[in-house]
């Protein structure tokens, strides 16, 4: 398929997203294939969520918060808009805000997060162009795609790791014996249309909801002495070929409030098979040139976690209020130990808000003509470390009650209504307003969705500690290092 740029269709609502996931692709979940993902009880909700913001988009009060009219008329969603100076950074902070207070921080990679990765490669766009080759100009390519998403309003995942079969057997192990098992994704061969790809890639979330897929390599990953393994390139979510694993759900519950976050953003996560599929050559980003994808395809930006931190800083927002009126419910806010873990949680909170606003105010002008949001490299590693520590905060102030709430139909029956009245109620609320705010913390803290979401804040931007060991080898020290060498080579003044 051709990428058409020319019959734009805008920004999406909430019937023809859904529409747009009729498509024919190979979804399966339990060993059967999926015909419409939304109308499946597994996707279904989440779906409608997603829907849902979508259509907020085309409101009164969000239209000219989440999208703008592009040069050719068309009306966009911020998230593909290309930042040109400080007050379009502010639109596209608070587009993120609304997608993400919307989902209250549970969508990890909602819609809005891999058009920050577009607007990376468009950034450099000149160096892509740069690596030659004989069937397409890589630059021109990203300058097209972005495009053609921007005035789609593409929903797009991302995919770039191997399969997690033998690492002592790939890249990650930088001793092994170089040798390609053809189990990672690979070019089979090039054709006049395309390249045609096969392996596998572990793994991505939100592919069954998303328009096309982004796949390219981590920086393990792409380690490789073999040619064929790099790729980076986009391809419709139908692609032929294309098959989309899914993990057991955590959304499937009985009950109206049973699992209030778990039942409308579990997004997903899916292994990838690639079997012969066609990638056609408009959508090829780089190919072959190992240390061009490392140094180009996001280098001089930092649009990537931007959207990523905001969604993070409501998820934390969520989880302090949460405890706080759970606290609250039980009356054991003003005990000492409790106002101090609450103390705690708003500590990361506010330091996190601090972050953010500080990576706003170091805002440059790129070479590429963007206006990008300082570097906050060491940012996603730390959340990775204390994400754990608000989760148990969360479930240390909640007690057993995270646990221990009555089912909806428990409260319907008139027999034990009076003893769940009685015994099961808090401190000045009812046990049904109880029941359903600590539903809120067993889906932030202990239920199969809530350890999903944890996992996933702990992998999510790659290996915490892969990227420590990046982040120590790329940082500049000298100034202090050098003045310590001074101090040193100086003898101490006598004071005997
Ligand atoms: C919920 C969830 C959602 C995700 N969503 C996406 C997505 O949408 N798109 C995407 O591309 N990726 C996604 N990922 C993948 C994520 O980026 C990876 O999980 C992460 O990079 C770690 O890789 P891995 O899971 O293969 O673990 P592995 O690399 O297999 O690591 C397993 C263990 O071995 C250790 N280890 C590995 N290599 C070394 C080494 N060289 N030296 C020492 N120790 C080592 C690790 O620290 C870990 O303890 C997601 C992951 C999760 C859990």
């Amino acid at each position: 398929m051709v990428l058409d740029t020319k019959k734009p269709q805008g920004a999406h609502n909430a019937a023809r997203y859904k529409e747009s996931l009729r498509d024919g692709r190979e979804v399966w979940l339990d060993g059967e294939i999926v015909k419409d993902v939304t109308t499946h009880p597994a996707f279904s909700t989440t779906i409608d969520e997603l829907a849902r913001i979508y259509e907020l988009q085309h409101t009164d009060e969000y239209r000219d918060q989440m999208t703008f009219v592009s040069e050719s008329g068309v009306r966009c969603s911020i998230s593909y808009l290309l930042p040109r100076s400080l007050d379009d950074l502010k639109k596209k902070r608070r587009n993120s805000e609304i997608w993400n207070q919307q989902a209250w921080g549970q969508f990890g990679r909602g819609p809005d997060l891999l058009p920050q990765f577009v607007l990376g490669m468009y950034n450099n766009r000149e160096a892509l162009s740069a690596v030659k080759n004989p069937h397409c100009d890589f630059g021109e390519n990203i300058v097209n795609y972005h495009t053609y998403c921007q005035e789609n309003d593409i929903f797009l995942t991302h995919a770039l790791g191997d399969p997690q079969v033998d690492r002592s057997q790939q890249p990650q192990n930088e001793t092994r014996q170089i040798k390609e098992e053809e189990l990672s994704l690979h070019v089979v061969e090039e054709t006049n249309e395309g390249i045609i790809v096969s392996g596998a890639k572990q793994l991505s979330s939100a592919a069954h909801l998303s328009n096309d897929t982004y796949v390219s390599l981590s920086a393990t990953f792409v380690r490789r002495a073999d040619p064929r393994f790099i790729q980076a390139f986009s391809i419709p979510s139908n692609t032929k070929g294309l098959k989309i694993i899914c993990r057991e759900p955590v959304s499937q519950y009985p009950g109206t409030w049973g699992h209030p976050f778990a039942t409308k953003y579990d997004e997903q996560d899916s292994m990838l098979f690639f079997d012969n599929c066609l990638v056609p050559w408009d959508r090829v980003f780089m190919l072959y040139d190992a240390s061009s994808m490392v140094q180009r395809l996001a280098g001089g930006a930092n649009f990537q976690g931007w959207s990523n931190y905001i969604r993070i800083h409501e998820r934390m927002k969520t989880m302090t209020a949460v405890a706080t009126m759970i606290a609250e419910a039980i009356g054991v806010s003003e005990f000492r130990e409790v106002a101090a873990k609450l103390g705690e949680m708003i500590m990361f909170t506010e330091i996190w808000r601090h972050a953010i606003n500080g990576l706003e105010q170091s805002a440059y002008m790129t070479q590429g003509g963007l206006m990008s949001v300082g570097r906050g490299t060491g940012m996603n590693m730390f959340f990775a470390q204390f994400s754990a520590r608000m989760v148990e905060l969360l479930r240390q102030i909640g007690g057993s009650g995270v646990v221990m709430q009555p089912s909806e139909k428990d409260l319907a029956n008139s027999d034990l209504r009076p003893f769940l009245d009685k015994y099961m109620r808090g401190k000045d609320v009812t046990v049904e307003y109880k029941s359903r705010l600590y539903r809120l913390a067993h889906d932030l803290s202990a239920s199969s969705f809530a350890m999903r979401q944890e996992i996933y804040e702990y992998w999510h931007g790659g290996d915490p500690n892969r990227n420590r060991v990046n982040l120590y080898r790329g940082h500049d020290q000298s100034e202090i290092t050098d003045r310590i060498k001074d101090m040193i080579s100086e003898p101490l003044p006598y004071t005997g």
